[in-house]
């Protein structure tokens, strides 16, 4: 499709953006659609935020995404924030609605959707969650509003940390049915007791990313028992040494790429109100 004077514009703002996947991504989905827009990738430092989000308004831009460092210095310049980007203090998807920008998160949304499109649905279940950094608290966030009964959160007692003990008093404020705790994560006596009443365990920390791909915080692969959900936000591997465990022990096992594709797929359909060609876009970008 040619850009005509009609064509609307998005963008990713952040820093650095030269090797973001989104623009490829979104614009193939738009070309697939037969819709009229564009989407580029704006290399934009923490002090021009400012500035970005006003060019947004003066180019009456359709939408974007946000990425680091950007995520929370954006909120304070949205109109209006979702129940989960005021939550957690970060956007990561803006949308235009005639004029009024509206931040989100997709975050945890991609990742509840990349559970349900593997058959699990989080509502009424027990997660335990190892993180508690940008994407563990999105998912921690985003299960507890979408149901989930139980959520320990195991952390290291690094800077992190305290972050997950805000986590717990905002889900506690938020969503007071469900039962959120902290713990140690070098504790893990009290890990596999909580992973054994848990019906799924989530690895969000950097262990297994590369280059930590030969690490672990699983050591006891006994704890893998047939009916566990193991899930990774780690995508690169594809398969962490977690995943390969579970996975040689019978669990059923998710790892972090749909996570990726499913955040995008949210915010695809927060800025058009139609769902991304999922398919498509998985078999170009997403292989596996
Ligand atoms: P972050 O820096 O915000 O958080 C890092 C987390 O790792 C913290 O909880 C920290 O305590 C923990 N950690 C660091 N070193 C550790 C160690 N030695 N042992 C145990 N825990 C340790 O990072 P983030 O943005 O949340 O990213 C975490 C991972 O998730 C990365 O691999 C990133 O690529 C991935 N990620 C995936 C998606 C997706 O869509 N699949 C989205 C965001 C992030």
């Amino acid at each position: 499709m040619e850009i005509s004077g009609r064509t609307g514009l998005l963008g990713l703002i952040g820093s650095p953006v030269g090797h973001s996947g989104s623009p490829a991504m979104y614009n193939y989905s738009f070309e697939l659609l037969d819709m009229d827009y564009r989407y580029l990738a704006f290399d934009i430092k923490l002090d021009q935020v400012s500035k970005a989000i006003d060019a947004f308004k003066t180019f009456n831009m359709k939408g974007g995404n946000v990425t680091m460092p950007c995520k929370s210095a954006v909120c304070e310049y949205m109109d209006e924030l979702s129940p989960a980007a005021r939550i957690i203090g970060a956007c990561n998807t803006i949308v235009n609605e005639n004029g009024k920008l509206i931040g989100h998160i997709t975050d945890g949304q991609g990742y509840v959707r990349n559970l349900k499109e593997n058959g699990v649905d989080i509502k009424g279940k027990k997660i335990t969650v190892m993180g508690a950094g940008g994407a563990a608290t999105a998912i921690q966030v985003q299960c507890a509003l979408d149901g989930a009964r139980e959520i320990s959160i195991f952390n290291k007692k690094d800077d992190f940390y305290g972050r997950a003990e805000k986590t717990i008093q905002d889900i506690k404020r938020e969503v007071p049915k469900c039962i959120v705790n902290l713990y140690d994560l070098d504790d893990t006596e009290k890990l596999y007791k909580e992973i054994s009443t848990s019906d799924i365990l989530t690895n969000a920390t950097i262990v297994g990313m590369k280059p930590y791909e030969n690490e672990t915080n699983i050591v006891d692969t006994s704890v893998f028992r047939k009916d566990l959900i193991v899930s990774d936000v780690v995508y690169n591997p594809v398969k962490t040494k977690m995943i390969l465990d579970a996975e040689a022990k019978g669990c059923k096992v998710i790892g972090g790429k749909g996570m990726l594709l499913y955040q995008g797929v949210e915010a695809f359909k927060l800025f058009t109100g139609e769902e991304m060609p999922v398919e498509e876009v998985k078999s170009r970008y997403f292989a596996e």
